[in-house]
């Protein structure tokens, strides 16, 4: 029986790239792993498969009585359907400590870096697996995803050293043009239905018992979205009307360093409690906002008193 690699719902590059590096690894370890993801590709994610001559991986949405490795992630919200009618067998993220138990000890490694891939290229450094060059490749482009090219408060050294490692390995000789290459392919949203980019890169988190989802849009301009705000507006409140008592949507951009915070919440004081600024109208500026993990889900926890 396979052992599946499998990144968050709503998959991202790090998601995604995190199961197929991982899977080869744990091949090349003896194991029958087999990388999956929850759900369709993003643009960006798409992109930089294609890019490195890579297909979609296989699906895997419900783990019912199958052996998954958790990658990116570590909690109930963002794994597989039906976790507990399954087996973990591992963990390996980025990411605070969940809500994902197990009945025996497994390998869990979490780091506080900037990005699943960065771990990874160090577990291949501890058990000596060479990195296959487009593995290097897709590897790279998840740390330049999740650190927004190293603009992200959640970058480290290890990360922008991991990135040294694997460009080399690449033979990428311009990260500036490739992160710009993805940046662009990320900001797609033309024609896109409001609700697919609200979940673009989404998840919900459990606070004190309230459900708080966060969508992020990173863009190369704001005014890409001009056309569709109300319709994102709209499309935060039906969510949140399906048992949530906030919705958040980050509009990063990622050039100005800032994000403009849209919120549909029962509660409007908890922006001006958790971020110092006052919401007003749908959406609000806060300076130097890049980070979901970082930024926004800390001071909300506080505010909820987890
Ligand atoms: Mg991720
Ligand atoms: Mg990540
Ligand atoms: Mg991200």
């Amino acid at each position: 029986m396979p052992v599946y690699v499998v990144g968050h719902k709503n998959p991202d590059t790090d998601s995604v790239t995190s199961a197929i590096a991982y899977a080869h690894l744990k091949k090349a370890m003896g194991m029958d792993a087999v990388a999956a993801s929850q759900g369709d590709l993003n643009p960006e994610t798409k992109m930089v498969l294609d890019k490195f001559g890579f297909s979609a991986p296989a699906q895997l949405t419900d783990a019912t009585g199958k052996q998954v490795i958790l990658v990116d992630h570590g909690e109930l919200s963002q794994a597989p359907d039906n976790l507990n009618a399954g087996e973990v067998v591992e963990v390996v993220d980025h990411h605070k400590i969940g809500d994902v138990t197990t009945g025996s000890p497994i390998f869990f490694y979490v780091k506080p870096v900037g990005c699943t891939g960065t771990v990874l290229t160090e577990i291949y450094e501890t058990n000596k697996i060479e990195i296959p060059k487009n593995i290097a490749g897709i590897m790279l482009c998840a740390i330049i995803s999740d650190t927004v090219l190293f603009k992200s408060p959640t970058t480290t050294e290890e990360d922008k050293k991991a990135c040294e490692k694997l460009a080399k390995i690449a033979g990428v000789t311009d990260m500036d043009a490739l992160a710009m290459e993805m940046f662009k392919a990320k900001s797609a949203v033309a024609g896109v239905p409001a609700k697919d980019l609200l979940f673009r890169d989404y998840k919900d988190f459990d606070m004190a018992g309230n459900k708080i989802g966060v969508g992020q849009l990173e863009l190369v301009d704001l005014s890409l979205v001009d056309d569709v705000r109300d319709d994102l507006y709209k499309a935060a409140e039906q969510v949140k009307s399906e048992g949530r008592h906030t919705v958040f949507l980050m509009l990063t951009d990622i050039m100005k360093e800032g994000t403009d915070l849209m919120v549909v919440t029962d509660d409007p004081s908890i922006v001006e409690k958790a971020f110092g600024v006052k919401l007003e109208g749908k959406s609000v500026w806060v300076d130097g906002m890049m980070s979901r993990k970082k930024q926004a889900i800390p001071p909300l926890q506080k505010v909820f008193g987890v």
